[in-house]
């Protein structure tokens, strides 16, 4: 699912982006309640989603599993911060709504028996 040659963001342009989009969800995302990391609903349409970017950096061969909660958050909090160089936000593709441009975060969580497509919606405020 990840799509391969798509552009590298960084922090400030995710803001960027963001920050351009509504950040009200419209009827074709709406179905995405995701604050902080969710699993992707089976029956949601992924054709909603548009790929934008990354933020993995192919420069760096084996991205740092640290992640960042100076605040006493954890990996699901709502108010969790979106640091891109952090654990999992470096292995992170960038999506947008079709129809809101509402922007979204996804990554595959590879468990030992299971493979989770999570994703969450970005909100321009968390990132850091
Ligand atoms: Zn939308």
């Amino acid at each position: 699912m990840t799509p391969q040659n798509t552009t590298f963001m960084l922090a400030a342009d995710l803001a960027a982006l963001a920050q351009a989009a509504s950040p009200d969800a419209c009827s074709l995302c709406a179905p995405l309640a995701c604050e902080g990391w969710e699993s992707l609903p089976a029956t949601f349409d992924q054709s909603v989603l548009i790929a934008a970017a990354s933020l993995r950096n192919l420069q760096v061969d084996e991205p740092d599993l640290t992640e960042y909660h100076p605040n006493g958050t954890h990996t699901w909090s709502s108010d969790a911060p979106i640091a891109p160089t952090y654990f999992p936000y470096n292995l992170c593709t960038v999506w947008t709504c079709r129809q809101c441009a509402r922007v979204f975060l996804r990554y595959t969580e590879y468990g030992g028996y299971y493979v989770d497509e999570r994703i969450r919606a970005v909100n321009p405020a968390l990132i850091c």
